[in-house]
């Protein structure tokens, strides 16, 4: 099995995070330079089961220019190509427009979507219901699945869920 996932979500969400806890070294995330390359690599992991690798889709926000208009149109075609999408949110964090206009993007394209709610290590468990019950309503999510990218909550569901889906 292999496939090219991206992951979206607002600054600060928790991707680089969670990319470095799932491919387990420093090797994940190779700079903090604003990024413009197209399907940028930023991890790869390999294991008896396949092969995933993600990229960095820039770009995932209301453009502020006609160059910013040009990378949005990039990374929504990013995410066409691919075979699954992160949506990564925090659990901590009120929705804001970043989410909405990520949400936008997200139904102008047919690849699947998984919604990862991480920190819950910050949250309690209920408070995950109503979290649960307003993406729904937003987006129909192939699957949606809290975890702490931080503390490795429920991160192996995930990359099984990833595998499953290749
Ligand atoms: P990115 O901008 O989406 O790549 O977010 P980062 O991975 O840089 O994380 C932003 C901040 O959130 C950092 O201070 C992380 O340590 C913190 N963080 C990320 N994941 C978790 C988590 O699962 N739990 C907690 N408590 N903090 C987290
Ligand atoms: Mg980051």
């Amino acid at each position: 099995k292999s496939g090219f996932v991206s992951i979206v979500g607002r600054p600060n969400v928790g991707k680089s995070t969670l990319l470095n806890h799932i491919v387990g070294q420093k090797i994940a995330i190779m700079s903090n330079k604003p990024q413009t390359t197209r399907n940028k690599i930023t991890a790869v992991y390999t294991t008896e089961e396949g092969q995933v690798i993600f990229l960095d889709t820039p770009g995932i926000h209301k453009p502020k220019s006609k160059l910013g208009d040009y990378m949005v149109s990039v990374a929504e075609n990013t995410l066409n190509e691919v075979d699954l999408v992160l949506f990564v949110i925090d659990a901590t964090e009120k929705r804001g427009a970043g989410d909405e206009y990520i949400i936008d993007r997200l139904k102008q394209v047919k690849t699947p979507v998984f919604l990862v709610i991480n920190k819950i290590d910050k949250v309690h468990p209920e408070a995950l219901l109503p979290i649960i019950d307003e993406y729904r309503q937003l987006y129909e999510f192939k699957a949606i699945i809290p975890i702490s990218a931080m503390e490795g909550n429920n991160t192996g569901s995930l990359v099984q869920a990833i595998f499953d889906e290749m």
